[in-house]
C-alpha cells in the first residue's frame, strides 16, 4: 500500500493551532505517511499580507519543528511570480511520480469556494481533496449553495479515507475534525490591540511575531 502524502497550503499569515490541529487529525485519519506544508507566495485570492513571504515560511518552519511528519515545503515562496495551486502541484506530481496518492488538504469553507480556483477541475487529476469539517459543519447541507458544477464533482467523487490509498488522485473524502476556535484575522488583530495571544500558536511563532515586530497594525 502506498500512503498518501498531504499538501496543505496557505497564507498561515501567521500559522496557528488552528492549522496544526487541522493537519494532524488528518495525518492520523487519512493515515498519511508526511504533510508538506506550502506557504503562499504572493496568494491569488487576497489582498497583499502584511509580513514577507519568508517571514510566515519561517513561522511555518518554527511550528512545525518538533513533528518529523510534516515537513516545509518553501518552493511557492521561492517564486518570484504569483502561482497557483494547480501549477504546484502539476509539479509535485512529477517530482513524486505517477503513483503517488497525494490529498490536498483544506478546510469545509475553503472547499466551498473551491469552483473559484484558477482551473480548479483540473486539481482532481493531480490530487485526492480531503476536507477537514468540524462535527455538525454538513457539507451534505451546504454544497447546495455552491454553483451546481461544484455539487456534481462531490457528488461523484466522494470517498472514503481507506480508499485514498487505492488511487493516485480524483477522490473527495471528508472527515469529521474538531474545529479549534482559532483565524489568522483574529491573532494579527490581538497583536496590533496589545492582547495576548498565548495558547493560540506555537510559543516559537509567538517570539518570532514579538521579535520581528509583526502585526502590529491591523
Ligand atoms: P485568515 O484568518 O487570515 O483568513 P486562516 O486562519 O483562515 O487565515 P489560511 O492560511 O487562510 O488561515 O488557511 C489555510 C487553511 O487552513 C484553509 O483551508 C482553512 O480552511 C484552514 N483553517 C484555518 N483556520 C482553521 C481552524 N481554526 N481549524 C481548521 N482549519 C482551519
Amino acid at each position: 500500500m502506498n500512503r498518501p502524502i498531504g499538501i496543505f497550503g496557505g497564507t498561515f499569515d501567521p500559522i496557528h493551532f488552528g492549522h496544526l490541529r487541522l493537519a494532524e487529525e488528518m495525518l492520523e485519519l487519512a493515515n498519511l505517511q508526511q504533510i508538506r506544508f506550502i506557504p503562499t507566495g504572493t496568494p491569488p485570492h487576497r489582498g497583499a499580507p502584511q509580513v514577507t513571504a519568508v517571514q510566515r515560511s519561517a513561522m511555518v518552519g518554527l511550528a512545525i519543528a518538533d513533528q518529523p511528519k510534516f515537513v516545509l515545503d518553501e518552493r511557492e515562496v521561492r517564486r518570484a511570480h504569483m502561482c497557483y495551486t494547480v501549477d504546484t502541484l502539476r509539479e509535485l506530481r512529477q517530482e513524486l511520480g505517477d503513483a503517488q496518492p497525494l490529498c490536498l488538504l483544506m478546510g469545509g469553507d475553503a472547499f466551498l469556494q473551491l469552483h473559484t480556483w484558477y482551473q480548479w477541475e483540473e486539481l482532481f487529476e493531480l490530487a485526492h481533496i480531503v476536507v477537514g469539517c468540524r462535527p455538525g459543519f454538513a457539507i451534505e447541507e451546504r454544497i447546495h449553495t455552491a454553483p451546481m458544477a461544484l455539487q456534481l464533482q462531490h457528488q461523484h467523487r466522494r470517498c472514503t479515507a481507506e480508499a485514498l490509498s487505492h488511487r493516485a488522485a480524483g477522490g473527495i473524502a471528508v472527515l469529521a475534525i474538531p474545529k479549534l476556535e482559532i483565524s489568522a484575522t483574529d491573532v494579527r488583530a490581538r497583536v496590533a490591540e496589545q492582547r495576548t495571544i498565548r495558547y493560540l500558536l506555537p510559543k516559537a511563532v509567538a517570539d518570532y511575531i514579538y521579535q520581528h515586530h509583526l502585526y502590529l497594525t491591523c
